[in-house]
């Protein structure tokens, strides 16, 4: 007999992993001879439409997934009384639709050819067929953390935190016993605020909504499934071709979504340099609001701007506005279906508490419905905590079954790739991410232990002024609590752009009662009218503070403006890369390789306005400076000017024709990549030493902190053999006290790089 140890392993895997097994409903091609104008998330009839009938075997999820066909197909499933069970409306072919069936229970599968020549398509339809899950498990507590060191062991614990806190306590979601016993041992108190949420969401679904005091941008009076996501969307660009652009960002998600969204300005076609918002939502799963409010801002625009509203017009004009209302879809769907089964009670409702992405595995494509088992809702990566900028540092969990697990490197996930890629491609001047829920408007840094950012001062002044509308609070975002990898973080000290996080709604919303969606996701009119509106706030709500934004993305005061010459339609590219370090924590930091690349097209006249972010990272200090390189190509790709600009924030350059050879405006010093490497640290009543390794020759200075105060400063040359850091201590220093260690390299050029560690002196 011969051993097999591959396939030995590979059975036990598959032993070992919580079975998610699936039943074949249906796998057929489809043929729909004509095409139907209209939504296939209800039931539709013609030659356009192609309907299939199947029964579950099971409880679980039903899949179904179309591919193949050119053009636009739909598909929906719906029950014997014909509400929609799960749908998919994407751009082009590729659709899943996915959705929460009992078994036995009778199910039609739609398919709709919405445009396109070919009439084919490949239709397969699975059960998921998942476990029972225990309820009444989960329960929304208020943990008090008098102190700071407090609250660090508070997210030491890898609890589900809620993104709520005020100083002295923060709210946190327990997923069952193991959770409250953990906060027990800790020697946590906490006060009960919702004891079994699922039981508070079936009530809460079942209370007569209250009447909405107005009418939101859309018309919408409850959350939009997936699938509404995407034709609202595709209706907005059918309905407005110039002032709407579908976009679709480059990476499918890890069940095979696509990640949508659009761009709106007038002549939206144009690659005409204005300068960049972009609104993002539903980074994390079961924060409905945050999808809504970047939806509900688009219809706002373009309602706005085909009313010929002075305002909008004006701005559209100057700006572009790109907004992606889900950034994670598959954490959405199941989150989202859940509450539609909530009323049924046959999966577990808690699973509209979802938080993180479908990564089950690191570095594996999930299976079919692997993602929906109860025993993986809390696995998966945090997409917030995934971001190349300080990631792995204070804030993020190294446990793949935390709620803020960071993940297997900076940018592993898919969802935070692609943001990435937009950012990395646009000028955007201003981003809000969306989040729920604690009435906060958060910018960076997003830890305490973090850069300061040059540009506070803005960055607070359009935080308060947004604040002043919808009534927040306006704050550093480590002000809530420290987080690494999060998006503004990365794409601010990336950029230059001002990041913002809103952290929309209260828990205290509701006028008594049962409590919908525990914050993350309360009734409509809690979730997403009243903060769109301001009720209850001293402005204008959220509404006003996009506006607030995007008048700020319009503001060439707070970017920078190039202006020039060039062959009419000829393309000109503002590119940059540099190498960065992320945070890492223990493991060290890992250097990434960033590149920043946008272009524009010589508009007709010759003359060209660039509406641009600063040439120089707001993590380089002092006097370094980084150039953007410019470059005019012609349509063939041939290479007929380039030029290098040191370009700051508020400032106006005229570069003259850059399609005419190389020019030189400004002298940029070239900065070469400087990686700083931490080695073993020793700590000793009167000094720590650590060991160093720069990537090339530099200067190191070292400092440590306890709280905010300076206890130890150190400093000496090294190279690429590592070398002994030094840092005396003051005296007095109590054993067990916990310091901080910060260690910044300089290299040739002004090249900088450092690395963190926390340290406890010795007992
Ligand atoms: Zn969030």
């Amino acid at each position: 007999m011969t051993f097999r140890p591959l396939l030995l392993a590979a059975a036990l895997l598959a032993a070992a992993a919580p079975g998610a097994s699936a039943a074949d409903l249906l796998t057929t091609g489809l043929r729909a001879p004509g095409a139907y104008d209209g939504s296939c998330l209800a039931r539709a009839g013609g030659d356009g439409v192609v309907r299939r009938e199947v029964v579950a075997d099971a409880n679980g999820l039903v899949q179904a997934r179309l591919t193949g066909a050119a053009g636009d197909w739909d598909v929906a499933v719906f029950d014997a009384a014909g509400a929609l069970v799960a749908g998919s409306a994407q751009r082009g072919t590729a659709e899943l639709a996915e959705g929460f069936v009992r078994g036995g229970q009778a199910l039609t599968v739609q398919a709709c050819r919405r445009s396109g020549a070919a009439g084919e398509a490949q239709l397969s339809v699975q059960n998921v067929i998942l476990p029972a899950a225990a309820p009444g498990k989960l329960a929304l507590v208020r943990v008090s953390v008098p102190t700071a060191a407090a609250k660090e062991l508070l997210l030491s614990l890898d609890l589900d935190m809620a993104e709520h806190g005020r100083p002295g306590f923060l709210d946190v979601l327990l997923h069952g016993d193991a959770d409250r016993a953990a906060l027990t041992r800790a020697g946590f108190t906490y006060d009960t605020l919702i004891g079994d949420v699922a039981a508070s969401d079936r009530a809460a679904l079942r209370a007569p909504m209250s009447p909405p005091d107005g009418t939101m941008p859309s018309g919408r009076v409850q959350y939009r499934r997936l699938a509404e996501f995407s034709e609202d969307m595709k209706k907005l660009v059918a309905e407005n071709p110039t002032l709407v652009k579908p976009i679709t960002l480059p990476l499918p998600t890890l069940e095979g979504r696509a990640v949508e969204g659009i761009e709106i300005t007038e002549n939206v076609g144009a690659a005409d340099g204005k300068p960049v918002f972009l609104q993002l939502g539903v980074h994390h799963a079961r924060e409905w609001p945050s999808a809504e409010m970047a939806m509900e801002w688009a219809f706002e625009l373009v309602n706005t701007f085909k009313a010929g509203n002075e305002r909008t017009v004006g701005l559209l004009r100057k700006a572009r506005v790109i907004v992606v209302p889900i950034v994670n879809p598959d954490g959405f769907n199941l989150s989202r279906e859940s509450i539609v089964d909530a009323g049924q009670a046959q999966v577990d409702p808690g699973f509209s508490y979802k938080r993180k992405n479908c990564r089950v595995t690191d570095g594996a494509i999930p299976a079919a419905g692997e993602c929906g088992l109860d025993a993986n809702r809390d696995k998966g990566t945090d997409p917030n905590r995934n971001y190349g900028g300080f990631w792995g540092g204070p804030g993020a969990s190294r446990s793949a079954n935390s709620d803020t697990y960071r993940g297997a490197g900076p940018f592993s996930e898919p969802e935070t790739q692609n943001i990435r890629a937009l950012v990395s491609t646009r000028q955007v001047m201003t981003l809000i991410t969306n989040h729920t829920y604690s009435d906060l408007v958060l910018r960076p840094p997003g830890f305490a232990a973090g850069p300061v950012a040059p540009d506070e001062a803005l960055l607070k002044d359009l935080g308060d002024k947004m604040a002043a509308e919808n009534g927040y609070t306006s704050q550093k975002g480590y002000e809530l609590y420290d987080t690494t990898g999060s998006t503004e973080d990365w794409s601010y000290f990336t950029t230059g752009g001002l990041g913002y996080t809103f952290e929309i709604g209260k828990l205290d919303n509701a006028d008594g009662g049962a409590v919908a969606g525990a914050g993350f996701h309360p009734a409509y009119p809690y979730g997403v009218m009243n903060p769109w509106f301001g009720v209850n706030a001293p402005g204008g709500g959220n509404r006003e503070a996009y506006y607030l934004a995007l008048e700020s993305t319009a503001n060439e005061a707070r970017h920078s403006v190039i202006t020039g010459r060039g062959r009419p339609g000829a393309t000109l590219r503002l590119q940059k890369t540099f190498s960065a370090q992320t945070n890492g924590g223990e493991d060290g930091p890992v250097t990434i390789q960033e590149g920043l690349t946008s272009t524009m097209s010589v508009p007709a006249s010759g003359a060209f306005e660039w509406h641009a972010n600063q040439s120089t990272r707001p993590l380089l200090v002092g006097s370094q400076t980084e150039a953007w390189t410019l470059v005019c190509t012609d349509a063939a790709g041939s290479v007929l000017g380039r030029s290098q600009l040191v370009i700051a924030r508020g400032e106006r350059k005229d570069v003259g024709n850059v399609c005419n050879g190389v020019t030189e405006t400004a002298t940029a010093s070239a900065v070469p990549a400087l990686t700083l490497k931490l080695g073993a640290v020793k700590t000793s009543r009167r000094a720590i030493t650590a060991r160093v390794t720069c990537s090339s020759a530099c200067r190191l200075s070292a400092r440590v902190a306890k709280g905010r105060r300076t206890v130890g400063r150190g400093s000496r040359s090294a190279g690429v053999r590592a070398v002994t850091l030094r840092v005396k201590l003051a005296r007095g220093l109590a054993r067990g006290a916990k310091l901080k260690l910060s260690i910044s390299a300089t290299g040739a050029g002004g090249a900088r790089a450092t690395a963190l560690k926390t340290l406890k002196l010795k007992k």
